[in-house]
């Protein structure tokens, strides 16, 4: 039976996590080493980060490590092991972003010199280290198998909600490829820098960030790949988000490189998979859900967009893509069911004038099923005052009589 590039690279993650790092005696998935993992056909490509005073008989030795138990994964053809020094990798995206051709593990080669592990000067990415985000409650990432579900409609409107919900919350865009926080909340201009770090912007009460401050739309694709880990780590250590009770990241949709370097980044307090109730979109979900447990992130549950539309006239809730498929997958999975948003013209209107539904129209049933949303992710991450159960809760008419 063929693999496809998923399984592969859910292969090769596990084999990485099998591979203890002599230095640290930790998995080096545990030590933040994997850079990049990236599977095209049968070539593998590996971008390993270490220290820059790791002595290169040491790095070698865990290089070959890596090939060796990587080849016995099958449908593999060609390995590419890059090694790279943490500070070739932090200066990578300052320099001209061009893709970084990887050095070819070549088990003919004499280690004793002339190896050619590492192209420390053209890769770019981040430190290799995931460090917890200082002043901020939760990170959750708002993922999908595919495009066009409806993820970053969700990831924008789920922090509106927890906004609403009286937390404060800023929401990150790592998707590189395609940024569209700047559309959808109708933002646009530069990030200023105050004492070194980046400020982000504001809109709807939350705090924003996203490529598309920075990247001008006609900016080639290709000088977005090799950057993905870099722009990732820059964004979420660089920019000033002290002070928040939810950080939520808005994937780019798939199973690539900004998951793998979100995850090495950061610790993730938990991941929310966006699906509709169609077949195809299922099958990406599932993939999405095994790819954070491969991660070892917690998925806090499915949510179901475009679940249904509400007849105007009747208010009969009509199932276009189908009723209770995604139910069941979430039983399948063993994860939980999120909940689901309804389907209303009124939520794409709002994502393309800048003034998302959960903003622009507090009684929709699409912003209650938002509201709904929200509560549900804070009893599971709780944080801020309501992680003590502090939050002031209303009280009742007449909860004066009871004392
Ligand atoms: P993704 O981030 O998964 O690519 P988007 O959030 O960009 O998807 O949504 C794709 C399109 O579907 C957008 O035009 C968006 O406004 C629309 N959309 C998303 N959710 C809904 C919904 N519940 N009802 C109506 N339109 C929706």
């Amino acid at each position: 039976m063929t693999q496809t590039a998923y399984q592969t690279k859910a292969a090769i993650i596990d084999a990485l996590g099998g591979i203890t790092d002599p230095r640290k005696n930790t998995s080096l998935l545990d030590a933040h080493m994997v850079e990049e993992v990236s599977v095209d056909g049968g070539n593998v490509k590996i971008v390993i980060a270490f220290e820059d005073d790791r002595p290169k008989n040491e790095r070698w030795d865990l290089e070959d490590k890596i090939h060796d138990v990587v080849q016995t994964i099958q449908g593999i053809a060609d390995i590419s092991i890059v090694g790279m020094t943490q500070t070739a990798l932090r200066e990578g995206p300052r320099q001209a972003p061009a893709p970084a051709p990887a050095a070819k593990h070549d088990h003919a080669h004499d280690h004793g010199h002339g190896h050619s592990h590492g192209n420390a000067q053209n890769a770019a990415g981040g430190t290799g280290q995931s460090k917890a985000l200082e002043g901020v409650g939760k990170v959750i990432a708002v993922a999908s198998g595919k495009g066009g579900v409806g993820k970053s409609t969700v990831a924008v409107n789920l922090a509106l909600a927890l906004h609403k919900n009286g937390y404060k919350v800023g929401l990150l865009d790592i998707d590189v490829y395609g940024p569209s926080l700047p559309t959808l909340l109708g933002v646009k201009g530069r990030p200023a820098v105050k004492d070194r770090r980046i400020v982000p912007l504001e809109a709807e009460g939350l705090r924003i960030m996203s490529l598309g401050f920075l990247m001008d739309d006609d900016t080639p694709v290709i000088w977005r790949g090799p950057i993905v880990s870099g722009i990732i780590r820059q964004f979420l250590h660089d920019v000033d988000w002290s002070g928040l009770d939810y950080l939520i990241i808005d994937l780019p949709p798939g199973t690539g490189d900004a998951q793998l370097s979100l995850a090495q980044s950061v610790p993730l307090d938990g991941a929310v998979v966006v699906t509709t109730p169609s077949e195809l979109s299922l099958i990406d979900a599932a993939r999405g859900l095994q790819m954070f447990k491969t991660l070892k992130v917690e998925v806090l549950g499915i949510v179901e967009n475009m679940s249904y539309y509400l007849h105007p006239g009747s208010n009969e809730k009509v199932y276009i893509f189908g009723q209770g498929t995604v139910q069941r997958e979430a039983k399948r999975l063993g994860t939980e069911y999120l909940g689901d948003i309804p389907l209303d013209p009124a939520v794409r209107l709002g994502g393309d004038t800048g003034k998302p539904i959960v903003a622009a129209d507090a009684k929709s049933p699409v912003t209650e099923a938002f509201i709904k949303l929200a509560q549900r992710i804070a009893e599971l991450q709780p944080t801020g005052a309501a992680a003590g159960d502090a939050k002031p809760k209303r009280r009742g008419l007449f909860s004066f009589l009871k004392g």
